[in-house]
């Protein structure tokens, strides 16, 4: 792995950046506001082939992995514009469909995310299973009349089911042999009768809305198991097959916000004069945003050990580096946040700097999506070998 990046991602980063600079943050402010998508940004994203940087050239993507894939969103994110749909569509239900669709939804999806065209959302927490996905009871069964799916249960704080074209829902069914419950994942339409969105009310300055939904009895076509008749037998894979993408895109979006924020306070404090010199050369100030710095590289060499594990097809290896790339990535983006709004004194809690809100939203990397503490017990038990206490 070349620990600097190669020609092709230096000049993939700088072109991204300058895309996300033309758009910069007083647009991607304006849409939150305005309680819609960066519509313009996404299709134009697209357009240039970054959304489906990571999908198959054989269906309208790029053709390379989650490395390129990371560095789109973590550079749109350090230009002030994160695309937390982007961690949803083209990484995980991309990557999902990709690996383990049919030919027809392969077909059917892949060109569609690659060019912005459509997305797709992706739905496991639940309200009485959220870091505990074994517990999860949305249960899918079978219409022997019909071949038909129908599936029933709740799904609680899914992000962008209001403009995504359909949601990856994360199922279970019982096994016909085994009688045990195992499970599936299943491709559900915006406007499927039965599937029921309400809106959370979060506190929360960010494009993409979270809710609560409601599968009554909802009718899905045989066709609408990932994988097909084979998808029974591989929902497990097919899970586990977009949670390293999910992890090492949300470090990506982690670190992008993180250098925003820092940039923000940088700036500022090499003007900004209360005394004789400007704040920043006070090395009360000065060393936190040094070591804030310091926490956002380093996070991001462990999302690239990540994202190059996975590339080259080590499932397993990439797991602990995703994992601790998602820890280090949070942890180092919650805290340059955190001293760019002191940096700032009273207009880091302005609306004119914008730099308070980012408090809420670094706090989403720390809790989904899988929280700091359920990565502690990942690596305790993983890779310290031990005991569990749950
Ligand atoms: C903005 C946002 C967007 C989201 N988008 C999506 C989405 O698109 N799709 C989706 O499916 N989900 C989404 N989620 C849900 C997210 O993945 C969950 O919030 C997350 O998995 C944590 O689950 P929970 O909220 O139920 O917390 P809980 O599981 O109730 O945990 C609460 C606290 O207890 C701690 N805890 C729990 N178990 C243990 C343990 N064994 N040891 C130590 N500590 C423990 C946790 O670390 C946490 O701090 C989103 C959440 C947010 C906030």
């Amino acid at each position: 792995m070349p620990v600097i990046e190669s020609e092709e991602h230096k000049a993939l980063r700088a072109a991204v950046s300058a895309l996300g600079h033309k758009y910069g943050r007083a647009y991607f402010t304006r849409t939150v506001e305005e309680g819609r998508p960066a519509t313009e940004l996404w299709a134009e994203a697209a357009k240039l082939g970054y959304l489906g940087v990571n999908l198959p050239e054989e269906h309208g993507g790029g053709g390379g992995g989650i490395s390129e894939l990371s560095i789109v969103l973590e550079e749109l994110g350090a230009a002030g514009c994160p695309l937390l749909l982007m961690v949803v569509s083209p990484a995980i239900c991309g990557t999902v469909i990709a690996r383990f669709g049919t030919e027809e939804q392969k077909r059917d999806w892949l060109p569609a995310l690659a060019d912005g065209t459509r997305t797709m959302a992706f739905g496991i927490t639940e309200p009485d299973a959220g870091s505990n996905s074994h517990r999860i009871t949305t249960t899918a069964r079978r219409d022997t009349a019909t071949g038909d799916w129908v599936l029933t249960g709740r799904k609680v704080f899914v992000s962008g089911v209001d403009i995504a074209d359909a949601t990856l829902i994360v199922s279970r069914t019982e096994d016909a042999r085994t009688g045990r419950l195992k499970p599936c994942l299943f491709i559900v339409p915006r406007d499927t009768p039965g599937f029921q969105r309400h809106k959370i009310d979060m506190e929360l300055s960010a494009a993409e809305k979270q809710f609560e939904l409601v599968l009554e009895d909802v009718r899905l076509p045989a066709d609408a198991l990932v994988g097909g008749g084979e998808g029974e037998d591989a929902g497990l894979l097919q899970l586990f097959a977009g949670l390293n993408p999910e992890r090492i895109m949300t470090a990506a979006f982690a670190i992008g916000m993180g250098r925003f924020a820092l940039a923000r306070a940088v700036e500022y404090a090499r003007d900004r004069t209360v005394w004789k010199a400007p704040i920043g050369s006070h090395q009360a100030i000065a060393h936190p945003l040094a070591q804030a710095h310091i926490d956002l590289e380093l996070a991001r060499l462990m999302m690239q050990k990540a994202a190059h594990l996975y590339d080259a097809g080590d499932d397993i290896g990439a797991g602990e580096a995703a994992n601790m790339a998602k820890y280090a990535a949070a942890e180092a983006c919650v805290k340059a946040v955190d001293q760019a709004v002191h940096t700032l004194g009273g207009n880091g809690l302005t609306r004119e700097f914008g730099l308070a809100s980012l408090i809420t939203a670094a706090r989403v990397s720390r809790i989904a999506p899988v929280s700091r503490e359920m990565i502690l017990n990942y690596v305790s038990h993983q890779t310290l070998g031990l005991p569990k206490s749950y």
